[in-house]
């Protein structure tokens, strides 16, 4: 379960929101038996759980992990939002597969129109999607997801990354595998994943022209739900031998 912070000491972790109802509920567990917790940033334990009551649980830390189980590189995707449930499940595998953060934009191609309401909807969902993978993968650190920008936004976003990349299926980029052998553990990297359209000539002569670097990503074509999931496979392939 992911805690906030300050709910998260030494001694003891403090269980509040949905998550009483899982515990308490769902999982039907009971004092003495152990959860595992993590308060989303890195800090992560063993905890037993102490009271119990339909608001709160509290549980006593009886060992702080140090496993890591984060990939070492940060790497942050921006998708082209794509239709229906696709996205779910881009943030359900991404979690899983180590992604650091994501954020969807639209771009020339992009067909799904989100007004604010539906936005801050569809905001939620996503968000518990991630933390439900978070929780089930056992991550450290939760992934953030950001609310959805301009192409022109995730092009201005580069600058908060050491290197950005847009993938891009036409001939003539650099490979993925020459970008990996580039990279440090201390890099963060951006990837921009086209809408199921693809990004057009004309946005990736103003991402290049953004200091980002144009990526194939092998020559078969891939599914815009499927791009992500390869850059990060290939990422913990290189970073965690
Ligand atoms: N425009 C193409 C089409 O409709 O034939 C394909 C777009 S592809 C379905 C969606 C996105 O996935 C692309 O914009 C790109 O970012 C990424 N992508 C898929 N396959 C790729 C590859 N082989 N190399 C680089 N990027 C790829």
């Amino acid at each position: 379960y992911f805690v906030e912070p300050d709910h998260f000491t030494d001694h003891e972790v403090t269980i509040v929101g949905d998550d009483v109802h899982h515990i308490v509920n769902v999982m039907r567990a009971k004092e003495g038996e152990e959860i595992f917790v993590s308060d989303g940033s890195g800090r992560s334990a063993r905890a037993r759980l102490a009271i119990l009551s339909a608001k709160e649980v509290k549980a006593t830390v009886v060992e702080r992990l140090e496993e890591k189980r984060e990939l070492p590189i940060r790497v942050t995707i921006g998708q082209g939002l794509p239709k229906g449930e696709k996205m779910e499940w881009i943030l359900q595998k991404g979690t899983e597969l180590g992604a650091f953060s994501f954020f969807p934009f639209s771009s020339e191609r992009t067909i799904v129109k989100l007004d604010a309401k539906k936005e801050a909807k569809k905001l939620e969902r996503w968000r518990k999607i991630i933390k439900e993978a978070a929780e089930q993968s056992h991550r450290d650190v939760l992934p953030q997801l950001l609310p959805p920008v301009s192409f022109r936004e995730a092009l201005a976003a580069g600058a908060q990354y050491t290197r950005c990349v847009i993938a891009y299926e036409k001939e003539g980029g650099a490979t993925l595998h020459q970008v990996m052998d580039e990279l440090s553990a201390k890099d963060s990297l951006l990837v921009l994943i086209g809408p199921e359209g693809g990004f057009s000539p004309d946005e990736v002569a103003q991402a290049e022209a953004k200091g980002f670097l144009s990526v194939s990503l092998g020559p078969r074509i891939l599914r815009t739900e499927t791009a992500s999931q390869y850059v990060l496979a290939c990422a913990s392939y290189q970073f965690e031998r």
